[in-house]
C-alpha cells in the first residue's frame, strides 16, 4: 500500500496506472474510519484493480464554529484498515497541499446545496463538491463509492459529476447500522452513554415512519409529525430538520411515494447527526 501525500504525485501515480487499463475504484472519506467506509472499500476492491482512498479533514466544509480542529484524526489505525481491507492507494494530503494561498475556485450547486443541511450549514455543500471535484481530478477514478447516509450528499455529487462531465459512475451503497441501529459515523464518539441511547430516536423516528407508510399513511405532514414527537422525547435531541423529499430535486413532497427520501439532521449534545430511508 503506497502512502502519498503530495496531489501531483498521486495524480502522476493515477495516470500511469490508467494508462496500463487498470480501472480505479475510489472512496473519499474524512478519515476516523468505520465499518461504513470499510463496506464502501470492499465494494471497491470487488470492483476494480486498483482502490485508492483518500483520507482528509476538509476544512472547508465545516462551518466557523463546527467541530473541524476536534474531528477525530486516528491515522496510525485508519491506515491498518485500510491496509487490511486491500487498499493499494491511499491519499492523505495536507490542507496547504490542496489550498495553496492563491486557491480561488469553487464549484457550487444552485438550489440543492442550501436544502436540507444545506439549511443550517450554508458553506457545507460548496466544500464538499470543490473537494470531491478536486479529488476526481487528480485520482481520475473509474468508479467513485459513497454512503446513502449522507442522502443529500450522494445527489448533489451525482448531479455535479453529470453537469461537469466527470467520467467516473456514481455508486451509493447502503448505510451500515451499529447492532442497535445507529447509523455509523466518525461523529458517535462525541455521544456520551445518555446522548448514545437519546441518538437511537433517529432511526427508531425512520423505522416509525416506514410502519406508518407501510400501514397507508402517505400525508407527509402526519408522518414528519409523528416522528417528531418521538424524537422530542429525548432530552438532550435538539431537530435541526425533519423532511419528506423527492429523490431527484431534494424538493419537500406533500404524500410520500416512491422515490422519497425521509431525511433527519439531530443535535445530540454537541454532536450533529444525520440518517435517511428511502421510500
Ligand atoms: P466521511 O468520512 O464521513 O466523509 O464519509 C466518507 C464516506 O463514507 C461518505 O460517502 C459517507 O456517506 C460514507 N459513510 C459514512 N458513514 C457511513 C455508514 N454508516 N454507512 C455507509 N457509508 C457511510
Amino acid at each position: 500500500m503506497k502512502i502519498i501525500k503530495s496531489p501531483q504525485q498521486m495524480q502522476s501515480v493515477c495516470l500511469a496506472l490508467k494508462k496500463k487499463g487498470r480501472a480505479i475504484g475510489f472512496v473519499p472519506t474524512m478519515g476516523a474510519l468505520h465499518q461504513g467506509h470499510l463496506s464502501l472499500i470492499r465494494k471497491a476492491r470487488k470492483e476494480n484493480d486498483i482502490v485508492a482512498v483518500s483520507i482528509f479533514v476538509n476544512p472547508r466544509q465545516f462551518g466557523p464554529h463546527e467541530d473541524l480542529k476536534k474531528y477525530p484524526r486516528p491515522r496510525v489505525l485508519d491506515l491498518a484498515l485500510c491496509k487490511k481491507s486491500g487498499v493499494d492507494l491511499v491519499f492523505n494530503p495536507e490542507v496547504s497541499g490542496l489550498y495553496p494561498q492563491n486557491f480561488k475556485t469553487n464549484v457550487y450547486l444552485e438550489g440543492l446545496s442550501q436544502l436540507l443541511c444545506g439549511a443550517s450549514r450554508p458553506e457545507h455543500f460548496r466544500g464538499v463538491t470543490t473537494i470531491v471535484a478536486k479529488l476526481f481530478n487528480i485520482v481520475q477514478p473509474d468508479s467513485a463509492y459513497f454512503g446513502q447516509k449522507d442522502g443529500q450528499q450522494t445527489v448533489i455529487i451525482k448531479r455535479m459529476a453529470e453537469d461537469l462531465n466527470f467520467p467516473v459512475k456514481i455508486k451509493v451503497l447502503p448505510t451500515l447500522r451499529e447492532k442497535d441501529g445507529l447509523a455509523m459515523s466518525s461523529r458517535n464518539i462525541y455521544l456520551n452513554k445518555i446522548q448514545r441511547q437519546d441518538a437511537l430516536a433517529l432511526n427508531k423516528a425512520l423505522g416509525l415512519a416506514r410502519l406508518l407508510i407501510a400501514c397507508g399513511q402517505k400525508d407527509s405532514a402526519k408522518i414528519m409529525a409523528k416522528m417528531r414527537g418521538l424524537i422530542e422525547k429525548k432530552k438532550s435531541a435538539k431537530i435541526d430538520y425533519l423532511a419528506a423529499v423527492d429523490m431527484n430535486n431534494l424538493k419537500p413532497v406533500k404524500r410520500v411515494t416512491r422515490n422519497c427520501l425521509i431525511a433527519l439532521a439531530v443535535k445530540i449534545g454537541k454532536a450533529r447527526l444525520i440518517d435517511n430511508i428511502i421510500i
